[in-house]
């Protein structure tokens, strides 16, 4: 089968052997993978202690072909399902600890990821996959990462206490992640404001439902007139996009922070003048469960969320994909779509 894999910090496609199925374990022949900013990060090696040897793509849609022995408890040949859960948590966890118990595997001292997606076969643990309804595309493939980070960090939203109809900023509005998160946060009920950079990003955030638009630029001064927002969620690859989050809170804010700049961007500053006087609540959300999965695909299926395609590509083309993404030169989110060439 063919797969794109790092290999010595290069991008290489190459031709490799059929995963073997173990306990739990489905084998899905991927039909779409979407291309997340993560992916980027890792083979631009921007962050540190990553290794520059490993499998690539933590986002598809594919149809499973073979069940390793008790997954047919989970999935049946057949099936068509997503997978995901990101880079986090998505390729086991144990279900027993403390982290399971309350909802959060991505801390299970046991989680696996699911790394190479970017692939014409993929194994997976069955337990984390989700049927999709026929009416959901396979264009919608980038849900299983940048929708369900989008989507684990809104309902963060709800269990820090800030309820639908407040004002919300999403940095980063117009991006893979951001275009999601005005998305949801709009059907949620919340009143978004949606910050970017340019006309053509803004009347794009516009479209997708967001209450109020901003230049970056002009997002501080602006949020101060109305007294800041409720919560910020950072959904932005750039430090400078998490500063401009935290600025734009009001005193006892929520900071959302998602998303990952590089290692070399430095470290996130605030005086601690400013926190004492302000006293914001600072929070890191990565992606989410497979519950989360689950509700995310049913808002999909409703029409309330939809993946802005900006790209799609076959396999061979994924160093192309990485430079245009690199480039800011599509909205949304990228979709490989055939994987024999
Ligand atoms: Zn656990
Ligand atoms: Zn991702």
């Amino acid at each position: 089968m063919k797969a794109a894999r790092l290999e010595n910090g290069v991008l290489q496609i190459k031709e490799l052997p059929t995963p073997k199925l173990d306990y739990e374990d489905a084998l899905i022949r991927m039909t779409s993978a979407g291309v997340c900013h993560s992916d980027l990060h890792i083979v631009r090696g921007d962050w540190a202690g990553l290794p520059s040897n490993m499998p690539l793509g933590h986002e598809g849609i594919g149809i499973v072909e073979a069940l390793g022995p008790g997954a047919d408890r989970y999935v049946a040949v057949g099936d068509r399902v997503i997978l995901g859960l990101g880079g986090t948590g998505g390729g086991f966890w144990c279900g027993a600890c403390e982290y399971c118990m309350r909802g959060e595997p991505r801390h299970c001292a046991q989680t696996k990821g699911i790394m190479g997606t970017f692939s014409q076969e993929f194994r997976v643990w069955a337990k984390s996959l989700v049927k999709l309804p026929a009416d959901l595309g396979d264009e919608e493939a980038p849900l299983a990462c940048g929708g369900l980070t989008a989507y684990g960090a809104v309902k963060k939203l709800l269990k820090h206490q800030i309820l639908p109809g407040r004002a919300i900023a999403v940095i980063g509005a117009a991006g893979g992640l951001g275009h999601y998160a005005v998305q949801i946060a709009s059907a949620f009920g919340y009143n978004v404001v949606g910050v970017d950079v340019g006309e053509e990003r803004l009347s794009f955030v516009k479209s997708l439902g967001a209450h109020t638009v901003l230049g970056a630029e002009d997002a501080v001064a602006a949020a101060q007139e109305f007294g800041g927002v409720d919560a910020s969620l950072a959904e932005n690859t750039r430090l400078a996009g998490f500063d401009l989050g935290l600025q734009m809170l009001r005193r006892g804010g929520l900071f959302v922070a998602v998303g990952i700049p590089a290692s070399s961007e430095g470290n996130l500053q605030l005086n601690p003048w400013e926190f004492f006087r302000r006293d914001p609540t600072l929070i890191y959300s990565a992606v989410g469960t497979v519950q989360d999965m689950r509700e995310l695909v049913d808002l999909a299926a409703a029409g309330r969320v939809k993946t802005h395609v900006g790209r799609t590509a076959t396999l061979a083309e994924l160093g192309d994909v990485f430079d245009d993404l690199e480039s800011g030169r599509y909205v949304g989110r990228a979709v490989i779509t055939d994987f024999n060439v």
